[in-house]
């Protein structure tokens, strides 16, 4: 018989995802691994979703999105970035940004594409890349600066080039790109005619510095599809609700391929991100200033435990460097030291993610771990505590 799996998907195994978060429920371990909130989102977006489903919103949406959201999504890129998107033909909702990344490859690659992608990757872009039949070109973010080689980038495009995957804020570095660099990938991407897919789910969790929209860049939004959701910003990763904006020409390819991979995402979860697009500026201000605690209060935690890392610039995740903790690894195999860092870790009583697995070569991700800290400060501090008595 031949294996069940297809070729394209074969070597992808279980995401790590679910790998640690089962291996964290097994050891009743506190799960700082799967990056998903312990908190709930706010009460308005969830009195809006629930409004919706006594009101009977309970048929499918519009394909490409109820018009309602539509609207609030072009204002929040109009309003934030001045951006502008034509709700109805520019704005595709999509069931989370998985979905929006999924279906813009398939929409947009041809078998034989490559996609310029760096790495560490979150590891659905690989095999999204993969399924749309193209093959990605990997340019490394150095641990521990997470900073690239111009001139490697560079020697990344070429004539089968069709698109650069960035992510800025970036899972799993916490690098926020600097407009210089944005500015480089601009330039390549104009001079190979190739576009941009931009995953900026994390554009509201900034540290340091601050989030530039590639779109924005000159000749940029043109050829950028734009990508972001409502699980970080609201701490509501469950709903599943992510958008794709990009000009009409490119839309219509995104929306070729989100017709036939979900058709619509749930008419009543759109309802609570229309509210939760009319968030106050307020909203905002205390998201990053709660997160701004739990980073320093885990950064500052780790470093004491012996842990190396420079604080991220955003996101919810923070990358430490094991080097000084070799007596938790369970053996120094290589090139897995990361892995059996992490599994011992998580029977001690904290699960965290071995980032080898968000490379293509998993020697360059076996010096460090990453820690999520979108968690309670007590879950936060429960963790510390855990730490010091198997670490201190
Ligand atoms: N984006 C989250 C993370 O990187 C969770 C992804 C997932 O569970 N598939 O941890």
């Amino acid at each position: 018989m031949r294996p069940p799996l297809s070729r394209r998907l074969a070597g992808f195994g279980t995401t790590i995802f679910t790998e640690m978060t089962r291996l964290a429920q097994e050891h009743g371990a506190i799960n700082l691994a799967q990056g998903f909130p312990d908190f709930d989102g706010p009460d308005h977006v969830k009195d809006a979703g629930i409004a919706a489903i006594r009101a009977g919103h309970g048929q499918y949406a519009r394909m490409t999105g109820i018009p309602a959201l539509n609207a609030e999504i072009s204002a929040k890129y109009s309003r934030g970035y001045g951006l502008e998107f034509d709700p109805d033909r520019e704005v595709t909702v999509t069931s989370g940004c998985t979905e929006a990344i999924f279906a813009t490859l398939n929409g947009i690659c041809d078998v034989g594409d490559e996609v310029v992608v760096f790495q560490p990757f979150y590891d659905s872009y690989r095999a999204s890349i993969f399924m749309a039949g193209a093959t990605p070109r990997v340019v490394n973010l150095r641990w521990p600066d997470f900073q690239f080689d111009p001139a490697a980038l560079t020697a990344a495009f070429g004539p089968r080039t069709r698109a650069i995957l960035l992510n800025s804020p970036h899972n799993p570095t916490g690098k926020v790109f600097r407009r210089d660099e944005l500015e480089l990938i601009a330039r390549l991407c104009v001079a190979f005619d190739v576009l941009c897919i931009s995953d900026e789910v994390y554009e509201h969790l900034v540290f340091e510095g601050e989030h530039i929209p590639i779109a924005t860049l000159p000749g940029m939004a043109e050829r950028t599809i734009t990508l972001s959701s409502l699980g970080k910003t609201w701490s509501l990763t469950g709903w599943k609700i992510g958008w794709a904006v990009a000009p009409a020409p490119l839309s219509a390819a995104v929306r070729t391929a989100h017709q036939f991979i979900t058709f619509a995402t749930a008419t009543p979860l759109q309802w609570g991100a229309v509210a939760a697009l009319r968030s106050e500026p307020s909203y905002y201000q205390t998201l990053i200033h709660d997160y701004r605690e739990r980073r320093d209060y885990l950064c500052e935690a780790l470093t004491r435990l012996g842990f190396s890392l420079r604080p991220p610039e955003g996101t919810y995740f923070v990358c430490a460097g094991i080097e000084r903790l070799a007596h938790v690894r369970a053996d120094a195999e290589e090139p897995a030291s990361d892995i059996t860092f992490c599994r011992e870790l998580t029977r001690r009583g904290v699960a965290v993610i071995p980032p080898s697995v968000f490379y293509e070569d998993a020697r360059l991700g076996r010096d460090y771990v990453r820690f999520a800290f979108c968690k309670r400060m007590e879950t936060l501090r429960a963790a510390v505590e855990r730490l010091e008595r198997v670490l201190g």
